[in-house]
């Protein structure tokens, strides 16, 4: 049987256009984004540059992960102690962990079966301490941005977007991440497309964007124009310029990854969809279909027994197949959050949940929906790179499996 390769889209991308932006770098001894021993173009502001044009935003700054540039987005929104984020239940830790970073309070929202931000749910946990939603798109597909931008509204909250799944993706033919107030990308290696490790900050407000590049280099007021009476402390989250170098070499490779993916996973999904019914199942909700990245495909199945039984049996057959959620520990779903769970951070204080404030109580069953449909998932991996006989091989092992009696 033909094996099917583990999902990098970009980084199993990586060839001679990286080489040769690197090799510039290396050549010119321009290892850092703001000089060197020669004069030149910086590969981080090409990225820039490549970025703002693909998703039609107008302020864009790289930074050296997803993580960090969260934490300029927070940081830049005022966002503090005292204050309130929603974050989804099914996220990467960092979009918690960066709400921490700040000072302030993750406040955790079940999901749908969109994979993300559950609208009726996100409206229950609004205290007049919430200062932010963190929307995330997850698995390469948009929330459903239309509804959480009307709560955002009404309720007077600002939007963080998470696009770190999702580079490339649209809602309404608009970029997603370019929605909210900020929107977050990450370039790490298993994003769509990468630098090993990188991110983006992007945003239509100018002076949002002026905090964001403040927080993100320690003297980033002074090197940016930005005048002194609007300084604020800075971090450091630079990006350098041989990340630069791939992460635009990269930029130049996403429209590709975005076709392949697309045409794979209609394939895939419109020959396995009868079969799926048959079963029982459904696909998970798209708020746009025609703006999904195709990173990957999910449906759900009536019980839990089925879901893992139906992956069990199509790991068999090879194929790149998983629950969203089962036994081992991820990350990825709050119950598995030990450290926030037991809200611990690194203030001897117990700080941000020890402010004098009411503080949540996080157990592990707060969010009895998020895991029932994680529970309930078959998701499959689309990767750019597959063969037309790999294609079939996929969709062979789905109608093999969903149509044996024994499920
Ligand atoms: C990967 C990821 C991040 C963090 O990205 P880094 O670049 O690794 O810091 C944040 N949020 C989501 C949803 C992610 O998938």
């Amino acid at each position: 049987m033909d094996r099917i390769p583990k999902i990098y889209p970009g980084g199993a991308r990586v060839g001679k256009e990286e080489l040769d932006a690197v090799t510039t770098v290396i050549e010119t001894q321009r290892l850092f984004r703001y000089y060197g021993p020669q004069e030149g173009p910086s590969m981080v502001d090409a990225f820039e540059a490549s970025a703002a044009n693909r998703l039609g935003v107008e302020h864009v700054q790289a930074v050296s992960s997803a993580c960090g540039g969260l934490i300029c987005a927070f940081a830049a929104l005022g966002i503090g102690p005292g204050d309130e984020v929603i974050v989804p239940a099914f996220t990467w830790v960092a979009t918690a962990s960066a709400v921490i970073g700040v000072g302030a309070v993750p406040i955790i929202a079940e999901i749908d079966e969109s994979l993300t931000l559950d609208p009726e749910d996100v409206v229950s946990r609004i205290t007049n301490r919430t200062k932010a939603i963190a929307i995330v798109h997850m698995r390469g597909g948009s929330a459903r941005l239309k509804e959480l931008l009307k709560i955002a509204k009404e309720h007077r909250i600002v939007v963080i977007e998470d696009t770190a799944q999702a580079f490339g993706g649209t809602y309404g033919g608009k970029s997603l991440g370019t929605f909210g107030d900020v929107g977050v990308f990450s370039l790490q290696f298993n994003k769509i497309i990468t630098a090993g490790e990188g991110g983006l900050v992007v945003t239509q407000n100018r002076q949002l964007w002026e905090r964001v590049a403040m927080v993100h280099d320690v003297v980033g007021g002074l090197r940016n124009g930005i005048p002194d009476e609007l300084a604020i402390p800075g971090l450091n989250f630079r990006m350098g310029e041989l990340q630069g170098a791939v992460a635009n070499a990269q930029m130049g490779k996403l429209d590709g990854i975005l076709t392949d993916m697309r045409l794979r996973h209609r394939m895939i999904s419109e020959r396995i969809a009868p079969h799926v019914e048959e079963r029982g199942g459904h696909f998970r909700f798209q708020p746009d279909p025609e703006g999904d990245t195709g990173l990957s495909l999910t449906f759900f199945l009536p019980t839990i027994d089925e879901a893992r039984f139906a992956v069990d049996a199509l790991l068999a057959e090879g194929l790149p197949v998983m629950n969203l959620y089962r036994d081992k520990v991820d990350y990825h779903v709050a119950s598995d959050w030990v450290s926030i769970l037991a809200k611990r951070s690194w203030s001897n204080s117990g700080a941000p949940w020890s402010n004098g404030l009411p503080s949540p109580e996080y157990t592990r069953d707060d969010w009895p929906r998020t895991l029932d449909i994680l529970w309930r998932s078959v998701h499959l991996d689309v990767s750019p790179d597959l063969t037309m006989s790999q294609v079939d091989q996929i969709c062979e092992g789905f109608k093999k499996v969903l149509l044996s009696g024994s499920l």
